[in-house]
């Protein structure tokens, strides 16, 4: 479980000593957390690091993923780091393999050292007086609490909660005779063998589900109260094997890799400039992928404009192919309630199950629930506005790691943790202590940091930090722009804020912890 732990959870912060001090404290070991550990030490090799993570392993989303097909919706030359080529012929891969890659990463480079798990980090305390943090966080094995410093922190603990995913109250579960499962809680016992099984939802979670559910079971319908834009890509992408053929791999791979983001940055922009000409183009793909007469409108036809939500990709038609065969159906339509043998329709009807898995979406969690005090005042996350989209102002010394809604997480990652890098040398170089933003610039207004309308980001965006209205306090969720600025802009640009403090100095203390 992650955030929802409480701080009394932790015993007395005042009675306890800090332990250890590292350069820079990295907080989750997911496909951010990695990639950070290896930027730093590849880029900062002198500041020493640690990662703290909640669970027990490596791997974060591809690792508590189980559920039937899981695999990425975004292509692996993206979603891939920038530093380590993604050498499969699967573009778009499943999770196992995704989960193998981020474990090879940290083995490989040694990043799996520095990592201490079940150590969830509930709390952490800037003093400006002491020039650093000092982190608290609970040892989910044995209940201990545990507290190190850091100069810098960077959170990279992903955007959802990880002890369930969101499920509305329909009416009437508990006379349901068969079993309820969210796919975040899938475990490999669930049989669906030769089973009727009902997936509630249309988004990335749910179009993935039905047509890996639909190999083995009796029937599955996809029960969608509002259907999403649906694109088929090739699962291989041809570009990748034939510059595999003639380039070196990392060449091949920064190839497709462009090619890939441009790709992205082309239909986002022609979504939101020209949603006619885009929702004509998804519509070909359909009308070439699903059986003559199929009603598209009611099934594949949105209330919203392409990428108002996240555009749903399917590899080689997968779900489409189900579709046509039989195996799987669409239903669109609202829940009345569940009955004791599967749902009740608001038009009437009823689906019939033995197995109803709800895919209906994950619980939002800014900076993976840890409360942020800043000399003793208690940081309000919405009062926040992000700067570059990776720290916060008025907050010293800390980044975090959000990647992109409309690309591939991964290139956001990437950069962030780069620039993490840049500004860390800078203030090495200049002998700072201290950086923090500061929006003295009042025509800068404020925006929710998503732009999008998904019920996921609606239901939890007022508890996260703002985005800006202008530079740089606005996310630009373009992966060029961010590129040139994140690399190449000066680090002192007015809103940045340094300051050299000399800290007070204390002695070492004895590695310590606290039973709970
Ligand atoms: C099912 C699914 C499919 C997805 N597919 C794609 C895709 O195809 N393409 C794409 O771009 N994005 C995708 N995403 C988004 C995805 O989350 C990112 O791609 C990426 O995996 C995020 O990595 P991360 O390391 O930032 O976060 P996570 O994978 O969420 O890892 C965060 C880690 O931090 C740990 N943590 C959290 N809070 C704390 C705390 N307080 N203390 C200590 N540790 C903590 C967690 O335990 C976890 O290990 C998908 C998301 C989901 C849920």
């Amino acid at each position: 479980m992650t955030g929802a732990a409480s701080l009394e959870q932790i015993g007395d912060p005042e009675a306890l000593e800090p332990l250890e001090h590292v350069d820079v404290l990295i907080v989750g070991a997911g496909l951010s957390g990695i990639g950070a550990g290896y930027h730093l030490q590849t880029k900062c090799p002198q500041k020493s690091y640690a990662i703290l993570e909640a669970r027990e392993c490596i791997g974060g989303t591809w690792d508590l993923f189980r559920y039937p097909g899981i695999r990425s919706d975004s292509d692996m030359y993206t979603l891939g780091y920038s530093f380590r080529p993604w050498e499969s012929d699967k573009s778009i891969a499943d999770g196992s393999s995704i989960l193998s890659y981020v474990r090879e990463t940290a083995r490989e480079n040694g990043i799996d050292r520095k990592i201490r798990f079940h150590h969830r980090v509930m709390r952490e305390l800037w003093s400006s007086e002491d020039q650093r943090w000092t982190i608290e966080a609970l040892r989910t094995d044995t209940g201990e609490t545990v507290r190190l410093t850091a100069d810098f922190v960077l959170m990279c603990s992903g955007y959802y909660r990880y002890d369930e995913g969101y499920a509305p109250p329909f009416r009437g579960t508990d006379r349901f005779a068969g079993e309820i499962v969210h796919p975040q809680l899938w475990s490999e016992e669930i049989d669906y063998t030769g089973k009727r099984v009902v997936v509630i939802g249309s988004g990335a979670t749910a179009v993935t589900l039905v047509p890996a559910l639909a190999e083995d079971a009796a029937h599955v319908p996809m029960l969608q109260r509002s259907p999403s834009y649906i694109v088929s890509l090739p699962a291989e992408d041809p570009l990748a094997r034939t510059a595999r053929r003639v380039l070196s791999s990392p060449r091949a791979y920064s190839l497709v890799r462009w090619k890939n983001a441009l790709l992205m940055m082309l239909v986002f922009q022609l979504s939101r400039r020209r949603p006619e000409a885009m929702k004509r183009l998804v519509r070909r793909g359909l009308e070439n992928n699903l059986p003559p007469g199929y009603d598209i409108d009611t099934h594949f036809g949105p209330r919203y404009d392409p990428w108002d939500q996240r555009l749903c990709l399917v590899p080689d038609g997968d779900l489409f192919e189900a579709l046509a065969e039989g195996r799987a159906s669409i239903v669109t339509d609202q829940i009345d309630s569940f009955t004791e043998n599967g749902v009740r329709l608001a038009s009437g009807g009823e689906l019939e199950a033995d197995l109803i898995v709800t895919a209906t979406g994950l619980n939002m969690l800014a900076l993976g629930g840890t409360e942020l005090v800043v000399d003793g005042r208690t940081v309000e996350l919405p009062k926040t506005m992000t700067y570059r989209g990776m720290m916060l102002s008025g907050v010293p010394n800390m980044a975090f790691v959000l990647g992109y809604t409309n690309a591939s997480w991964t290139l956001k990652a990437d950069l962030t943790s780069e620039y993490v890098c840049r500004l860390l040398k800078h203030m090495h170089v200049r002998g700072y202590s201290q950086c923090v933003p500061h929006n003295r610039d009042p025509s800068v207004t404020e925006q929710p940091l998503i732009d999008f309308s998904s019920g996921y980001v609606l239901r939890s965006i007022a508890d996260f930090p703002k985005q800006g209205s202008k530079r740089p306090w606005r996310l630009h969720q373009n992966y060029a722009l961010d590129l040139l600025t994140l690399r190449r802009a000066p680090i002192e640009d007015g809103t940045l804020e340094f300051s050299r403090h000399a800290p007070v100095m204390r002695s070492p203390q004895p590695a310590l912890v606290t039973a709970a």
